[in-house]
């Protein structure tokens, strides 16, 4: 038997391999932080062998709220399932599979590889609505891209949507995803009519610097770019930067940041009720984009959803709260379920990407009833 982690997005520590009843895994920190959740490995050679992994320090995850949550698992990279024989005992994560393969690949979520996000980008390209921009590096040299899609002109809103600010989170780039593949279909109507009255700035992956690290949620320089926003470092946070003086050049009517939330089984919006340039305007505006989303996804909710204050003195330091304050516009967090969807839920898959793709589809109804106004 042989545990492997020496790829995109891999991470996991080994503590003891010997006992297939009994194998010792430990979650693995983000590179340049003290945060842990993300998990990724291949496992060879147990076909047919009943295995129990444990994980000691689930304990000390960022999140430690396992309860709901279940394991996800490959044989060939493409098809993700459910494990249900996931618990949470004792402050350690217990998993129990019997491998049908010789190979199999375990993780928190679906992965969204780097390949996969610049295939993305490339196929963007080839769209004759869209175009691909660079805006800068990351810390380790990689390209912050944004597919853009529509000319900038006087009557044509300037509309931004960025993901996997917090890179373990790739439901996120799963909607970008969804939501671009509705946005550049030629016979979407709904699709025609946003690109007929926005310019749309949609940067797929914030942090692929994370991401290829297997990290939960900062970059190689072990920042946290959703506390970033009030005053970004260029050196450290050069990711944020570089989108933020976009958005200062382009403007910005509507703002979406999408992110993944490790333990509530919900879709959910964080708002930016709390920052001091919220108006009654603004939550008029906000609510009319709330309902058009809830007509248009029944995965959507809004019952659930974070208490005030939770972010307390940092709340300009995130992306949504500080372009609120800056613009004064609708301006939201998406929160997408790591566990399941409670009020839909799904034995096989619990949240999947392809979830999280029809979401992004869906979200150009609600996007397409801001444009109208009213
Ligand atoms: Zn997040």
């Amino acid at each position: 038997m042989k545990i492997s982690h020496n790829f995109d997005a891999g991470a996991i520590e080994v503590v003891d391999l010997a006992d297939p009843q009994d194998i010792r895994l430990r979650l693995r920190a983000d590179n340049a932080a003290d945060f842990r959740q993300w998990f990724h490995f291949r496992l060879q050679d147990a076909a047919g062998v009943a295995l129990r992994m444990v994980f000691e320090n689930a304990a000390q995850a960022a999140y430690p709220d396992w309860n709901g949550y279940r394991c996800v698992a490959s044989y060939d990279r493409r098809n993700w399932f459910r494990i249900a024989a996931t618990r949470y005992e004792d402050g350690r994560l217990v998993v129990e599979h019997t491998p049908e393969r010789n190979s199999v690949y375990y993780a928190y979520f679906e992965p969204y590889s780097h390949e996969r996000h610049l295939d993305l980008l490339g196929w963007a390209e080839m769209s004759p609505f869209a175009q691909v921009r660079s805006l800068g590096s990351t810390v380790e040299g990689r390209d912050i891209d944004m597919v853009m899609v529509g000319r900038p002109g006087p009557t044509r809103q300037p509309v931004w949507i960025i993901a996997r600010q917090h890179p373990g989170e790739t439901m996120a780039e799963w909607f970008v995803e969804g939501l671009l593949e509705r946005l550049l279909d030629a016979a979407d109507p709904v699709a025609r009519k946003v690109r007929e009255h926005a310019v749309l700035h949609i940067v797929p992956n914030m942090n692929p610097d994370g991401a290829i690290r297997g990290n939960l949620r900062t970059n190689a320089a072990g920042r946290n770019l959703n506390r970033e926003w009030r005053d970004p470092d260029p050196l450290a946070a050069p990711e944020v930067a570089v989108v933020r003086q976009t958005m200062m050049d382009s403007g910005c009517a509507l703002f979406l940041d999408i992110h993944g939330d490790e333990e509530m089984p919900y879709v959910f919006f964080s708002s930016a009720a709390e920052v001091p340039a919220f108006t009654a305007e603004l939550a008029r505006r906000q609510a009319l984009f709330v309902d058009a989303l809830l007509a248009a996804s029944p995965d959507f909710q809004t019952e659930h959803g974070y208490l005030p204050g939770r972010f307390g003195e940092e709340l300009l330091s995130l992306a949504s709260k500080w372009v609120a304050n800056h613009f004064g516009c609708v301006s939201l967090t998406l929160e997408m379920p790591f566990k399941d969807n409670a009020n839909l839920p799904d034995g096989q898959c619990g949240w999947s990407a392809a979830r999280s793709k029809r979401l992004g589809g869906a979200m150009l109804n609600a996007v397409l009833r801001h444009l109208q106004g009213g």
